[in-house]
C-alpha cells in the first residue's frame, strides 16, 4: 500500500483509495472506517468492541455507504448522481448516534457526475467536524483536480505501473505525432485509440497532460514552442472535461485528430514568415 498523501495528514478527514479491483477498495474503505469508530483507536480496527463488530456486520449506524443508484429495472445507474451528494452533505453536519465521528464511503466516487463532484468538493473544502470521507476510485484521473486536490490518495495493488507506462507510451506516441505536423500520421493513431475504454482515454489525456506540462516548463524537450504547447494543453484539458460529461471517445479522437495539430501548423507558418 502506498500512500500519495497530499495534505500529509495521519487523520485527515478524506481520502481517495483507488486499485484496479474494486472490491479491493471497498476492502480497504471498510477496514479503515472500522477502524474510525474502534474505541482503541488504532490504526487498525481492533475487532473485538462493538464499534468493529457492529462495522463488520456492515451494521454501524455512523458508517454510511453511498453507492450508484439502481433503476426502476434494477439496474445500476452509471453515475453517481448530485441529489445524493446534497444527501450527504446534510447528513454529515448532523451528530453521530454512536460512535465519536461520521463515517462516509463513497463507491466507485470516479462515477460521480460533474455536478455531483463540485458538490462533493464544496462538502470537501468545509468538512464538518469529526466526519471522514472515503472516496474509492478504479481510476481517480475522472475525479475533478479539486477533489482530488482535498484528499489523501492511497493506491492499493501493484498493476497501476502497468497501466501508467501503457498511457505513458501512448502519450508519448501522440506527441510525437503533433510534433513532426504529420497530420496522415496524428488520424491514423487517433483511429487506431478510438476503441479505448473510458478509463484508459483518461489516463492517456492525464499522462499527455502531464507531458506537455513537463514541456512547457523544460523538463522534457519538445520541436514545439510555448504558443503550440499551451494550446494542446488547453485541447488536452478541454477533452478531459469532455470525458467526464460523457462526451463519446470517438469524437474526443476525432476532435485531437482535426485540433492538436492546429499549433503545429501555427509554428510552421511563423517558421515560413520569419525566413
Ligand atoms: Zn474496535
Amino acid at each position: 500500500m502506498s500512500e500519495r498523501s497530499t495534505n500529509g495528514a495521519q487523520r485527515g478527514h478524506a481520502y481517495i483509495l483507488s486499485s484496479p479491483d474494486p472490491e479491493e477498495s471497498l476492502r480497504a474503505a471498510r477496514r479503515m472506517a472500522a477502524a474510525a469508530v474502534c474505541l482503541r483507536g488504532g490504526k487498525e480496527p481492533c475487532g473485538q468492541c462493538r464499534h468493529c463488530r457492529k462495522a463488520q456486520a456492515g451494521i454501524h449506524p455512523d458508517i454510511i455507504t453511498l453507492r450508484r443508484l439502481t433503476d426502476d429495472k434494477g439496474k445500476q445507474k452509471r453515475e453517481i448522481g448530485v441529489d445524493q451528494i446534497r444527501w450527504l452533505s446534510a447528513d454529515a453536519v448532523v451528530l453521530p448516534n454512536e460512535a465519536e465521528r461520521k463515517v462516509y464511503i463513497l463507491e466507485e466516487a470516479d462515477t460521480m457526475n460533474l455536478p455531483a463532484q463540485n458538490a462533493a468538493l464544496k462538502l470537501l473544502e468545509e468538512p464538518p467536524a469529526g466526519a471522514l470521507f472515503l472516496l474509492t476510485a478504479a481510476n481517480p484521473a475522472l475525479l475533478l483536480p479539486t477533489v482530488r486536490s482535498r484528499c489523501a490518495e492511497v493506491y492499493l495493488g501493484g498493476e497501476r505501473s502497468e497501466a501508467d507506462e501503457e498511457s505513458r507510451e501512448l502519450a508519448g506516441a501522440y506527441l510525437k505525432a503533433v510534433a513532426a505536423g504529420d497530420r496522415a500520421r496524428l488520424y491514423a493513431w487517433c483511429a487506431g485509440n478510438e476503441g479505448l475504454d473510458q478509463a484508459h482515454t483518461a489516463a492517456f489525456l492525464d499522462s499527455a497532460s502531464e507531458l506537455v506540462a513537463d514541456m512547457l516548463c523544460g523538463r522534457k524537450p519538445s520541436r514545439l514552442d510555448r504558443k503550440s504547447l499551451l494550446a494542446l494543453s488547453a485541447l488536452l484539458g478541454r477533452c478531459s472535461a469532455w470525458l467526464r460529461v460523457n462526451v463519446g471517445i470517438k469524437h474526443i479522437f476525432g476532435l485531437l485528430a482535426v485540433d492538436s495539430i492546429a499549433g503545429a501548423e501555427t509554428e510552421e507558418k511563423t517558421i515560413d514568415r520569419s525566413r
